[in-house]
């Protein structure tokens, strides 16, 4: 969608609104209370519907991310635009000045929302043959210089792990990406159960946390000194693309936000032939994830 379709699909809350009130119910309101279907439109409160049956007031907004804030719903169908149609990604700092938000603070905390709607619950697991290996990134610190690099050593390093599907006839398809907290073999099995479905063949460096796969056709490439690279080619295209668009969208990861920056990437990767439909695929996951306050993100790491 391009940004004048997008304007003129949006041209305000109550255009935006009503795509919500579409999405939620497309056979028309149904209660969240009690299920009744017959219900009024408040002559006070736009988009708010209350129940024939049990009298519940029920905004279009209610159990949605949009839910109790104070922006409204235009601004946030142009951050969902803005996170869907940049290719690589938006920074808090660019999401604040294209749209004109007040505050660093609430561009920032809506990017983590966001991000948070960046995991399709209904995805399925990684099939036929499966690269998997590890990998670290170095971290910044709050104290650090944001654009900076040049000779200064790196505070620590951040573990991951990451899978790539590859087609029978070699061909890459889906990722997955998740911080790792340590090398032991429950770590990476559980990181492989999650990622990959019974059954599929697993292509891993040979390190022995792998030996102990249980259900998968386990094939590890032991190749004496040869690069990581060379015999996963794959999954470290992945780590290297990861590494680059983290330092250059992001510029570096902050160690509790690595998770969501794992899964930004994974979304955008996933979807890096699909783009166009990127803005409905991110406004459903959006529109079907609770409200969640500051606080929220603030205190889980
Ligand atoms: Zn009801």
């Amino acid at each position: 969608m391009s940004r004048t379709a997008f304007n003129e699909r949006f041209p305000d809350d109550t255009a935006c609104a009503r795509f919500l009130l579409e999405k939620r119910w497309p056979q028309g309101f149904v209660c969240p209370a009690c299920g009744g279907q017959k219900a009024w439109e408040l002559a006070t409160k736009r988009f708010t519907y209350e129940c024939a049956a049990c009298d519940r007031q029920t905004s279009v907004t209610a159990g949605t991310i949009f839910h109790r804030s104070h922006l409204d719903l235009l601004t946030w169908f142009q951050a969902i635009y803005a996170i869907a149609s940049h290719s690589n990604g938006i920074s808090a700092l660019q999401l604040q000045v294209q749209l004109g938000l007040g505050s660093y603070k609430t561009a920032w905390l809506m990017l983590q929302k966001l991000r948070r709607a960046m995991i399709d619950p209904d995805r399925s697991l990684l099939e036929d043959v499966v690269e998997v290996d590890e990998s670290d990134i170095p971290y910044r610190t709050k104290g650090d210089p944001i654009a900076g690099g040049q000779g200064r050593s790196a505070v620590g390093k951040l573990h991951f792990i990451g899978a790539i599907e590859l087609s029978p006839d070699g061909h890459p398809r889906r990722i997955r990406l998740t911080p790792l907290q340590d090398f032991s073999a429950s770590s990476i099995s559980a990181f492989v159960s999650g990622a990959a479905t019974p059954g599929a063949t697993i292509l891993s460096d040979g390190f022995s946390a792998y030996r102990s796969l249980k259900g998968y056709n386990h094939k590890p490439k032991v190749v004496g000194k040869m690069a990581a690279h060379m015999i996963l080619p794959w999954i470290h295209r992945v780590f290297a693309n990861f590494k680059r668009w983290a330092l250059g969208t992001y510029h570096g990861v902050r160690k509790p936000h690595l998770q969501r920056y794992l899964e930004e990437f994974v979304f955008r990767w996933n979807r890096r032939r699909h783009m166009k439909s990127s803005f409905d695929m991110l406004f459903r996951l959006a529109a079907a994830l609770p409200h969640a306050g500051y606080r929220q993100f603030v205190d889980q790491y």
